[in-house]
Protein backbone atom coordinates (compact mmCIF):
# COMPACT_ATOMS: atom_id res chain seq x y z
CA UNK A 1 0.00 0.00 0.00
CA UNK A 2 1.40 3.74 -0.84
CA UNK A 3 1.35 4.46 3.24
CA UNK A 4 4.19 2.31 3.46
CA UNK A 5 6.22 3.53 0.43
CA UNK A 6 9.84 4.53 1.33
CA UNK A 7 11.49 8.02 0.79
CA UNK A 8 13.08 6.95 -1.89
CA UNK A 9 10.13 6.66 -4.33
CA UNK A 10 7.28 9.45 -3.90
CA UNK A 11 3.97 7.97 -4.16
CA UNK A 12 1.68 9.71 -6.75
CA UNK A 13 -1.65 10.68 -6.30
CA UNK A 14 -4.33 11.69 -8.31
CA UNK A 15 -7.66 12.78 -8.09
CA UNK A 16 -10.15 12.80 -11.04
CA UNK A 17 -13.12 14.89 -10.70
CA UNK A 18 -15.47 16.38 -12.62
CA UNK A 19 -16.52 19.30 -10.90
CA UNK A 20 -14.75 21.46 -8.90
CA UNK A 21 -15.73 20.72 -5.10
CA UNK A 22 -16.28 17.35 -6.20
CA UNK A 23 -12.45 16.88 -4.80
CA UNK A 24 -12.92 18.52 -1.74
CA UNK A 25 -16.01 16.55 -0.64
CA UNK A 26 -14.76 13.12 -2.00
CA UNK A 27 -11.53 12.79 -0.83
CA UNK A 28 -10.22 16.25 0.44
CA UNK A 29 -9.27 14.98 4.02
CA UNK A 30 -7.49 12.14 2.13
CA UNK A 31 -5.78 14.41 -0.22
CA UNK A 32 -4.26 16.82 2.63
CA UNK A 33 -3.57 13.50 4.45
CA UNK A 34 -1.47 12.35 0.93
CA UNK A 35 0.04 15.94 0.82
CA UNK A 36 1.09 15.65 4.58
CA UNK A 37 3.03 12.77 4.41
CA UNK A 38 5.18 14.16 1.38
CA UNK A 39 3.18 12.26 -1.38
CA UNK A 40 2.80 13.53 -4.63
CA UNK A 41 -0.73 15.17 -5.36
CA UNK A 42 -2.66 16.39 -8.26
CA UNK A 43 -6.42 16.84 -9.39
CA UNK A 44 -7.81 16.76 -12.73
CA UNK A 45 -11.10 18.46 -12.78
CA UNK A 46 -13.04 17.38 -16.43
CA UNK A 47 -15.10 20.51 -16.61
CA UNK A 48 -14.53 24.29 -15.83
CA UNK A 49 -17.43 25.24 -14.33
CA UNK A 50 -18.31 28.12 -16.50
CA UNK A 51 -22.12 27.97 -18.29
CA UNK A 52 -22.61 28.34 -21.88
CA UNK A 53 -23.28 31.95 -21.50
CA UNK A 54 -20.72 32.95 -19.59
CA UNK A 55 -17.87 34.52 -20.57
CA UNK A 56 -14.47 32.83 -19.34
CA UNK A 57 -12.86 36.18 -18.30
CA UNK A 58 -16.30 37.03 -16.21
CA UNK A 59 -16.06 37.70 -12.80
CA UNK A 60 -18.07 34.37 -12.35
CA UNK A 61 -15.21 32.94 -14.08
CA UNK A 62 -12.41 35.06 -11.99
CA UNK A 63 -14.06 33.56 -8.93
CA UNK A 64 -14.59 30.32 -9.12
CA UNK A 65 -10.73 29.85 -10.19
CA UNK A 66 -9.93 31.71 -7.05
CA UNK A 67 -11.83 29.51 -4.96
CA UNK A 68 -10.44 26.34 -6.43
CA UNK A 69 -6.83 27.92 -6.01
CA UNK A 70 -7.58 28.81 -2.28
CA UNK A 71 -9.35 25.52 -1.74
CA UNK A 72 -6.46 23.27 -3.30
CA UNK A 73 -4.13 25.73 -1.23
CA UNK A 74 -5.98 24.35 1.97
CA UNK A 75 -5.31 20.69 0.87
CA UNK A 76 -1.75 21.22 0.22
CA UNK A 77 -2.44 20.05 -4.02
CA UNK A 78 0.74 20.28 -5.76
CA UNK A 79 -0.52 20.40 -9.36
CA UNK A 80 -4.03 21.06 -10.58
CA UNK A 81 -5.48 20.83 -13.99
CA UNK A 82 -8.80 21.72 -15.65
CA UNK A 83 -10.34 21.04 -18.43
CA UNK A 84 -12.74 22.61 -20.30
CA UNK A 85 -15.81 19.83 -21.35
CA UNK A 86 -19.17 20.92 -20.70
CA UNK A 87 -20.63 21.16 -17.43
CA UNK A 88 -23.42 18.95 -16.77
CA UNK A 89 -22.98 18.07 -20.69
CA UNK A 90 -20.35 15.77 -20.62
CA UNK A 91 -22.26 12.66 -22.41
CA UNK A 92 -22.50 15.16 -25.74
CA UNK A 93 -18.60 14.65 -25.95
CA UNK A 94 -17.06 11.37 -27.36
CA UNK A 95 -15.85 8.77 -23.91
CA UNK A 96 -12.60 8.49 -26.14
CA UNK A 97 -11.65 12.06 -26.13
CA UNK A 98 -12.40 12.44 -22.62
CA UNK A 99 -10.11 9.33 -22.21
CA UNK A 100 -7.29 10.94 -24.13
CA UNK A 101 -7.47 13.84 -22.52
CA UNK A 102 -6.73 11.89 -19.25
CA UNK A 103 -4.00 9.98 -20.81
CA UNK A 104 -2.47 13.06 -22.27
CA UNK A 105 -2.10 14.70 -18.51
CA UNK A 106 -0.72 11.39 -17.29
CA UNK A 107 2.07 11.30 -20.20
CA UNK A 108 2.99 14.44 -18.66
CA UNK A 109 3.02 13.85 -14.71
CA UNK A 110 3.58 10.43 -14.39
CA UNK A 111 1.61 6.91 -13.74
CA UNK A 112 -0.03 7.04 -10.05
CA UNK A 113 0.09 4.84 -7.58
CA UNK A 114 -3.26 5.10 -6.71
CA UNK A 115 -6.23 6.97 -8.36
CA UNK A 116 -9.31 8.57 -6.50
CA UNK A 117 -12.63 9.07 -8.68
CA UNK A 118 -16.31 9.33 -8.54
CA UNK A 119 -18.32 6.39 -8.08
CA UNK A 120 -20.29 4.84 -11.44
CA UNK A 121 -23.32 5.17 -9.17
CA UNK A 122 -23.60 8.44 -9.14
CA UNK A 123 -26.74 10.76 -10.06
CA UNK A 124 -24.87 13.17 -11.79
CA UNK A 125 -23.80 12.25 -15.50
CA UNK A 126 -20.49 14.16 -15.30
CA UNK A 127 -19.53 11.63 -12.26
CA UNK A 128 -20.81 8.22 -14.18
CA UNK A 129 -18.73 9.71 -17.37
CA UNK A 130 -15.28 10.68 -15.05
CA UNK A 131 -15.41 7.25 -13.34
CA UNK A 132 -15.95 5.75 -17.18
CA UNK A 133 -13.17 7.25 -18.97
CA UNK A 134 -10.78 7.16 -15.99
CA UNK A 135 -11.83 3.24 -15.86
CA UNK A 136 -10.86 2.93 -19.81
CA UNK A 137 -7.71 5.41 -19.26
CA UNK A 138 -6.44 2.96 -16.49
CA UNK A 139 -7.56 -0.66 -18.08
CA UNK A 140 -4.74 -3.14 -17.33
CA UNK A 141 -2.56 -3.17 -20.40
CA UNK A 142 -0.13 -6.28 -19.59
CA UNK A 143 3.12 -5.49 -20.01
CA UNK A 144 2.82 -1.83 -19.68
CA UNK A 145 1.82 0.26 -16.69
CA UNK A 146 -0.59 -1.14 -14.57
CA UNK A 147 -2.50 1.26 -11.79
CA UNK A 148 -2.44 -0.82 -8.49
CA UNK A 149 -5.29 1.56 -6.24
CA UNK A 150 -8.21 2.59 -7.39
CA UNK A 151 -10.83 4.14 -5.21
CA UNK A 152 -14.27 5.63 -5.90
CA UNK A 153 -15.47 8.27 -3.22
CA UNK A 154 -19.09 9.37 -2.78
CA UNK A 155 -20.09 13.08 -3.33
CA UNK A 156 -23.43 14.57 -1.10
CA UNK A 157 -25.91 15.19 -3.33
CA UNK A 158 -24.77 12.81 -5.69
CA UNK A 159 -24.14 9.76 -4.53
CA UNK A 160 -27.02 8.52 -3.03
CA UNK A 161 -29.54 9.95 -5.35
CA UNK A 162 -29.71 7.65 -7.97
CA UNK A 163 -33.05 5.71 -7.91
CA UNK A 164 -33.13 2.49 -5.79
CA UNK A 165 -32.45 -0.29 -8.40
CA UNK A 166 -30.99 1.96 -10.89
CA UNK A 167 -26.91 2.35 -11.07
CA UNK A 168 -24.75 0.49 -8.44
CA UNK A 169 -24.67 1.13 -4.61
CA UNK A 170 -22.70 2.83 -2.76
CA UNK A 171 -21.46 0.62 -0.12
CA UNK A 172 -17.93 0.99 1.11
CA UNK A 173 -15.06 -1.00 1.57
CA UNK A 174 -12.27 1.03 2.50
CA UNK A 175 -11.50 4.01 5.02
CA UNK A 176 -9.37 6.60 5.31
CA UNK A 177 -8.48 7.93 8.59
CA UNK A 178 -9.24 11.99 8.36
CA UNK A 179 -9.23 12.80 11.78
CA UNK A 180 -5.99 15.00 11.67
CA UNK A 181 -6.87 16.40 8.11
CA UNK A 182 -10.76 17.01 8.80
CA UNK A 183 -10.21 20.79 9.18
CA UNK A 184 -8.20 20.95 6.06
CA UNK A 185 -11.35 19.41 4.40
CA UNK A 186 -13.45 21.96 5.87
CA UNK A 187 -11.17 24.61 5.12
CA UNK A 188 -11.36 23.95 1.54
CA UNK A 189 -15.09 23.80 1.66
CA UNK A 190 -15.49 27.24 3.19
CA UNK A 191 -13.47 28.31 0.02
CA UNK A 192 -16.13 27.05 -2.22
CA UNK A 193 -18.93 28.46 -0.52
CA UNK A 194 -21.13 29.56 -2.94
CA UNK A 195 -21.50 25.73 -4.09
CA UNK A 196 -22.77 24.75 -0.56
CA UNK A 197 -26.29 25.12 0.64
CA UNK A 198 -27.80 25.67 3.57
CA UNK A 199 -28.38 22.64 6.31
CA UNK A 200 -30.37 20.82 5.97
CA UNK A 201 -29.00 19.89 1.94
CA UNK A 202 -27.00 17.07 1.78
CA UNK A 203 -24.05 19.42 0.51
CA UNK A 204 -24.17 21.56 3.23
CA UNK A 205 -21.14 22.29 5.84
CA UNK A 206 -23.39 20.84 8.40
CA UNK A 207 -23.81 17.79 6.15
CA UNK A 208 -20.49 16.96 5.18
CA UNK A 209 -19.16 17.19 8.52
CA UNK A 210 -21.77 14.63 10.14
CA UNK A 211 -20.74 12.30 7.30
CA UNK A 212 -17.50 12.33 7.67
CA UNK A 213 -18.16 11.74 11.74
CA UNK A 214 -20.45 8.96 10.60
CA UNK A 215 -18.00 7.36 8.29
CA UNK A 216 -15.56 7.59 11.15
CA UNK A 217 -17.79 6.55 13.84
CA UNK A 218 -18.50 3.43 11.58
CA UNK A 219 -14.78 2.12 11.99
CA UNK A 220 -13.44 3.78 15.42
CA UNK A 221 -12.07 6.95 14.53
CA UNK A 222 -12.60 10.30 14.57
CA UNK A 223 -13.08 11.31 11.27
CA UNK A 224 -12.72 9.38 7.75
CA UNK A 225 -13.82 9.46 4.07
CA UNK A 226 -15.16 6.01 2.58
CA UNK A 227 -14.92 4.64 -0.61
CA UNK A 228 -15.43 1.79 -2.66
CA UNK A 229 -12.68 -0.06 -4.16
CA UNK A 230 -12.14 -0.62 -8.09
CA UNK A 231 -8.66 -2.15 -7.73
CA UNK A 232 -6.30 -3.01 -5.70
CA UNK A 233 -3.37 -4.55 -6.20
CA UNK A 234 -0.91 -6.14 -3.70
CA UNK A 235 2.74 -6.34 -4.74
ZN1 LIG B 1 -19.80 17.10 -9.31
Amino acid sequence: MIEQANATSRPRVLVIAAHADDEALGCGGSLARHSALGHDTAVLLMTDGVGSREDAGSAEAIRRGTAMNLAMQAMGVQTCERFDFPDNAMDSVPLLEITRAIEKFVDGWGIPDRIYTHHPGDLNVDHQLTHRATMTCFRPQPGRHTVREILCFEVPSSTGWMGSGVGSAFVPNWSNNISDTLEQKKLALRAYDLEMRPWPHARSHEAVEALARHRGATVGVEAAEAFVVERIIVA
